[in-house]
C-alpha cells in the first residue's frame, strides 16, 4: 500500500483459504488496488466443496444465488445445470469464476498456513507456512470457512477399528467403492441426509447410527432448462435486490410470508404447508408463516406437519417413529435438505439404529458394541459426524494477535467475541469472513459483504495515514449483546440442549457461545453499510 515505510510488508494483505470467502476477499482487494496473497492447503480452490466429495454431496442452497453476486460477467457467462449443483459443479464453477476473475496467479495453492502472528512494533502479521517461508503484511484475512474443521467422534475405539474410515468432510478425493460393503454411518445432519441413499445404492448393507433425528425438507433437485437460465439472467437484478432485503439472504417470493401460523386456520395452514412441501428446499420453513421462528406453538404446527410426511414415507412403524423430531423445535439444530433419504429407510438393504437409546460403547476392530451389548459388524465406517462450527479452524491454525495471545484461547477465556462477525478487540489490522456472529443465511452473499467492509476499512486506514485498526471495546460489547439478545427472542435458542453447532453445542465438553446473528441478513447488510457510510466509527485508527 502506498504511503508506508521503506521497509514496507509484503503484501497488503494474506488471506487464509480460497473457498467463496477467501475468493470474494481476493476480489475485493484486487478491485482496490491492494496486493494480497492467498493461501490454501488443498491442492485446487473451492474450500468446503473442495473437501466434501462424498457420493451426494450438493448444496441445499438454489444455485442462481448460491454464488458470487459481484461480477456481472460471472452471471452472464455461467449456466447452472441444476436447482442444486452438485460438487463437481460447484469445483467448476470456482475454476471457472477463478479464471474470469483473472485471480490464479494471487493464489498459492497445497500451503497450509502454520500461524499467523501479530507484531505491534511493526504493525504487520507474519504468516508461517507449510514451505518453510514467513510473509508479512499489513492485514491478516482469516477466509478458513465456518464448517470446515471437521469433528471426529469422542468414543472409544475409534482407532481400534480396522476397516475402512472416512469422514464425510474429509472423503478420498479419489471416492470409495462401497460395492458389496457394509457399511455403518454416524451421524444423522445434513451429510449424512445427503450420502444415505448413495450408500444405500452401492453397498451391501447400510447402517445409520442416529443419535438426535433431523426434520428433513424434501430439496426436490431439478434440471434447469436454457430457457429457464435465460429468464434468470434476465431477472438477476430484481433477484439481488429482493435477497439482500430478505432475512436470510434469499430472493424468496413470499418472506416475509406476512401472515402467522397461529393465526390461520387449520385447513388453510395444511394447505400452505403442502404446497410449500411439493415447492421443496428451506421456502418451506421461510415463505410459509413469519411466526415459526420465534413462537413454538406455531412452530409445533410445522414439526407436526414434517413429522406426519415422515410417517407417509417410510412403512415401517418403529423406523418411522425413531425418525421423526420431537424433543425440540424446528430450526434449533440447522435444518438439512434432501434427496430420497426417508424413502431409503424403505430399502431391504437399509437399517435405523437409535444411539441416543443405546449409546456407542465402543468402536471394535469388527464394527461398534452399544451400551446394551448390542454388536454391529461392518466394513466402512463412515463418521458423518459434523464440523467444529466457526472456531474449529482456529485451533487448527493459531492466529497470535496482541501480546500473542491465540484467538481461540482469547475465546476460550472470554467466550466468543466479536464486532458483526468480522473483527475482534486485541487482534488489530485483522479480518474474519465467515467468523462467529454472522448473520445466518445463504452464506456466499453475506461473505461478500464482509469482504466490502473489510476492503472499505482498509481503504479508510489509507486515507487517514493509520497503519493500526482495532475494533474499540465498547462497539463489540454492544454487538455481542444484541447477537445474545435477539438469538433469546428466538427458537434457535435451544440449540443448545440439542447440540447444534449454532451455539457450538455439537463439541462435547466445549463451553457454548452464539455463533449465528438471527437478526437477520437484511439488517446485518445495513450495518455494514452504515459502518462504511459513518467512517466505521467501531475503529479506532492509529
Ligand atoms: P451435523 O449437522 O453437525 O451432524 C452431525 C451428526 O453426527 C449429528 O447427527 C450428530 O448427532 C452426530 N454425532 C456426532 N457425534 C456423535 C457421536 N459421538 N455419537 C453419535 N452421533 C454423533 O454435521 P453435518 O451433517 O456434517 O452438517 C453440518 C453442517 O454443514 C450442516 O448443518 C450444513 O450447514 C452444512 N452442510 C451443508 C450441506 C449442503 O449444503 N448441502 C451438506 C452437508 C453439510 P447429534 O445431532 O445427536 O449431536
Amino acid at each position: 500500500m502506498s504511503g508506508y515505510a521503506a521497509s514496507a510488508p509484503d503484501f497488503d494483505a494474506l488471506i487464509i483459504g480460497a473457498g467463496f470467502s477467501g475468493i470474494a476477499m481476493l476480489h475485493a482487494m484486487r478491485q482496490a488496488n491492494l496486493s494480497a496473497r492467498v493461501f490454501e492447503s488443498a491442492p485446487a480452490v473451492g474450500g468446503t466443496w473442495y473437501w466434501n466429495t462424498y457420493p451426494g454431496a450438493r448444496t441445499d442452497s438454489e444455485s442462481w444465488y448460491y454464488c458470487f453476486s459481484f461480477s456481472k460477467a460471472l452471471l452472464e457467462k455461467w449456466n447452472w445445470t441444476e436447482r442444486y449443483p452438485s460438487q463437481p459443479e460447484m469445483r467448476r464453477y470456482f475454476d471457472f469464476a477463478l479464471d474470469e476473475l483473472g485471480l490464479r496467479p494471487h493464489i498459492q495453492l497445497g500451503t497450509d498456513v502454520e500461524s499467523a502472528d501479530w507484531d505491534e512494533s511493526s504493525r504487520r502479521w507474519t504468516v508461517r507456512t507449510s514451505d518453510g517461508k514467513q510473509t508479512t503484511a499489513r492485514y491478516l484475512i482469516s477466509a478458513m470457512g465456518l464448517l470446515s474443521e471437521p469433528l471426529y467422534p469422542s468414543v472409544p475405539g475409534l482407532e481400534r477399528f480396522e476397516g475402512e474410515r472416512h469422514h464425510t468432510g474429509r472423503w478420498p478425493q479419489g471416492g470409495v467403492d462401497l460395492t458389496g460393503k457394509r457399511v455403518g454411518i454416524l451421524g444423522a445432519g445434513a451429510s449424512a441426509v445427503q450420502f444415505l441413499p448413495h450408500a444405500a445404492e452401492q453397498a451391501d448393507h447400510v447402517t445409520l447410527f442416529q443419535r438426535t433425528p433431523n426434520y428433513v425438507f424434501p430439496a426436490r433437485n431439478r434440471p434447469i432448462s436454457e430457457a429457464q437460465q435465460r429468464e434468470l439472467r434476465a431477472g438477476y437484478d430484481t433477484m439481488w435486490e429482493k435477497l439482500r432485503a430478505n432475512l436470510f439472504a434469499m430472493p424468496f417470493e413470499g418472506s416475509p410470508a406476512n401472515r402467522l401460523a397461529t393465526q390461520t386456520p387449520a385447513a388453510e395452514r395444511e394447505r400452505i404447508y403442502a404446497k410449500l412441501w411439493e415447492t421443496g428446499g428451506f421456502r418451506f420453513f421461510f415463505e410459509s408463516f413469519d411466526d415459526l421462528l420465534v413462537d413454538a406453538q406455531a412452530n409445533e404446527t410445522a414439526a407436526d406437519f414434517m413429522r406426519r410426511q415422515i410417517g407417509e414415507v417410510v412403512k415401517d412403524h418403529a423406523t418411522a417413529q425413531m425418525l421423526m423430531p420431537r424433543d425440540y423445535p424446528l430450526f434449533a439444530k440447522r435444518p438439512p435438505s434432501g434427496q430420497g433419504y426417508f424413502e431409503a429407510f424403505n430399502r431391504p438393504n437399509v437399517r435405523l439404529v437409535d444411539v441416543k437409546r443405546d449409546p456407542v460403547a465402543a468402536f471394535e476392530p469388527w464394527g461398534l458394541r452399544t451400551r446394551s451389548g448390542e454388536q454391529h459388524r461392518f466394513d466402512v465406517l463412515v463418521l458423518a459426524t459434523g464440523f467444529k462450527a466457526f472456531t474449529g479452524a482456529f485451533e487448527r491454525t493459531p492466529v497470535r494477535g496482541r501480546g500473542g495471545v491465540s484467538l481461540i484461547d482469547h475465546w476460550r477465556r472470554n467466550g466468543v467475541r466479536t464486532w458483526l462477525g468480522c473483527a475482534v478487540r486485541g487482534f488489530p489490522n485483522f479480518f474474519m469472513l465467515g467468523g462467529p456472529q454472522i448473520p445466518f443465511g445463504n452464506a456466499p452473499t453475506i461473505v461478500e459483504h464482509v469482504s466490502e467492509l473489510a476492503v472499505g476499512c482498509m481503504l479508510a486506514a489509507r486515507r487517514r495515514g493509520a497503519d493500526l485498526i482495532e475494533v474499540d471495546e465498547r462497539a463489540e460489547r454492544e454487538w455481542c449483546d444484541l447477537v445474545d439478545q435477539v438469538m433469546q427472542t428466538t427458537l434457535v435458542r435451544h440449540g443448545d440442549e440439542v447440540g447444534s453447532w449454532f451455539t457450538g453445542a455439537n463439541v462435547e465438553g466445549q463451553a457454548t457461545s452464539i455463533m449465528v446473528y438471527v437478526g437477520g441478513a437484511n439488517d446485518y447488510f445495513r450495518r455494514c453499510r452504515e459502518a462504511a457510510s459513518d467512517g466505521f466509527p467501531a475503529f479506532a485508527f492509529r
